[in-house]
């Protein structure tokens, strides 16, 4: 069976810009399911020699600002739920912020195994977040540049034994 492959975070870290990285050409098979789970998107992912399904969770730029942590902690959590692993995604280049903490909070009380993504790791401007997502107690981070393709071996090395 396929594994699935969420990807967690607030809004602007780049879970979309990685969700693209990761299904490339496939993007034609995205699927946009309208209704109740229209903040998600899934896609067929390949990153070496792994196939696995990936959620992008996604939408929520646009939420009422009323109802946005609401919407957000529905949605994040039927994702997490329904995922075999979840790609936690920081800006290393903004640092941690206290809704990187909100999902912090939601990741350690699941059962799904989480990786730690320091996204916008390219160049020096992220090693500041980078080593303040140590304090996260998620783990180790993985640098990142889903915008650049950088870090995707490592990437590559801690999805392997999960999917
Ligand atoms: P989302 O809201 O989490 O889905 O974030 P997006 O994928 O829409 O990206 C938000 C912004 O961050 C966009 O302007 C991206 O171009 C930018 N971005 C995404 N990944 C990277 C990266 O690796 N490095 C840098 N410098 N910018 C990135
Ligand atoms: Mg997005």
């Amino acid at each position: 069976m396929t594994a699935t492959v969420a990807i967690i975070g607030r809004p602007n870290v780049g879970k979309s810009t990685l969700f693209n990285r990761l299904v490339g050409k496939r993007l034609a098979l995205v699927d946009d399911t309208p209704g109740v789970t229209r903040d998600r998107r899934s896609g067929d992912a390949r990153l070496g020699d792994l196939r696995f399904k990936i959620v992008d969770t996604a939408g929520l730029e646009e939420a009422e600002a009323a109802s946005l942590e609401g919407r957000m902690r529905a949605q994040t959590e039927e994702a997490i739920r329904d995922a075999d692993a979840c790609l936690f995604l920081i800006d290393a280049r903004a640092g941690l912020m206290p809704l990187d903490e909100h999902f912090a909070n939601l990741l350690r009380r699941a059962d799904t195994p989480v990786i730690l993504c320091a996204n916008k790791a390219e160049g020096k401007a992220g090693d500041g977040g980078l080593y303040d997502s140590f304090t996260l107690g998620l783990g180790d981070p993985v640098p990142l540049s889903a915008e650049h393709g950088e870090g995707l071996s490592d990437l590559y090395d801690f999805l392997r034994p999960i999917v």
